[in-house]
């Protein structure tokens, strides 16, 4: 009958702008997820999920038995771009330092940025050596890539500390990991910039 057709195809209706509703409230909670994990300026992790992921790949390093590699980055004498070329030329700088390290992280690892100029690179089962090599890349890439702005060379170069915690033990403390790879920045900063220092492996 004429009704029964009526409410069936009421029901389906019904059915079907329910679904559609609730697709995109999905997709606007992960819109929402997603803005609220990054840095709006340069795109990577901000410093709060930057830490969650470090402390997540540590534990996961821990029960593996893989070695957990760390890098913390800041940009040399960054305020004097900003004094030479402004502000905004300064936030493109930090743009295209954060994709030129970016683009040569594997997707396993995360890249953050932790305060104005500085950020960190989580490297999952990464040893010395191989953090080391990436580190020295990095620095090489950066200071030999000018960036251009309003026809303006700008050589923006960064100096790197790195840290590792060792395989065989695989417990390397948060804290001690940040501190360690802080101070081997300092080092590098310290021993003339545009440079990478390497802290002592971990090993607890
Ligand atoms: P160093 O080599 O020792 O790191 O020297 P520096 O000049 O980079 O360090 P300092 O900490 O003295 O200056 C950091 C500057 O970074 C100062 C601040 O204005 C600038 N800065 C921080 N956040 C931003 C930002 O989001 N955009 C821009 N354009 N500048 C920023
Ligand atoms: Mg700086
Ligand atoms: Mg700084």
């Amino acid at each position: 009958p004429i009704s029964q057709t009526y409410f069936v195809t009421i029901g389906v209706l019904l059915l079907i702008t329910m679904g559609y509703v609730l697709m995109q409230k999905e997709h606007a909670m992960s819109v929402l997820h997603d803005l609220a994990a990054r840095d709006p300026l340069t795109g990577v992790a901000n410093r709060r999920v930057a830490m969650e992921q470090l402390a997540k790949a540590l534990s996961q390093a821990t029960s593996r038995h893989q070695s957990l590699s760390l890098l913390m980055f800041d940009i040399d004498l960054f305020k004097q771009v900003n004094d030479t070329h402004g502000h905004q030329a300064g936030d493109l700088v930090l743009i295209s330092v954060a994709a030129a390290v970016g683009q040569r992280l594997r997707t396993s690892d995360v890249l953050g940025r932790i305060g104005g100029e500085e950020f960190v690179a989580v490297l999952p089962n990464t040893p010395a050596d191989g953090a080391q090599a990436l580190a020295e890349d990095l620095c090489r890439a950066v200071s030999s890539t000018p960036i251009v702005i309003d026809g303006q060379e700008i050589h923006a170069t960064i100096s790197i500390g790195v840290c590792t915690t060792k395989a065989a033990s695989g417990r390397g403390d948060f804290d001690e990991l940040i501190a360690q790879c802080d101070a081997a920045l300092y080092a590098a900063k310290r021993n003339g910039r545009n440079r990478v220092e390497y802290a002592q492996p971990i090993a607890s």
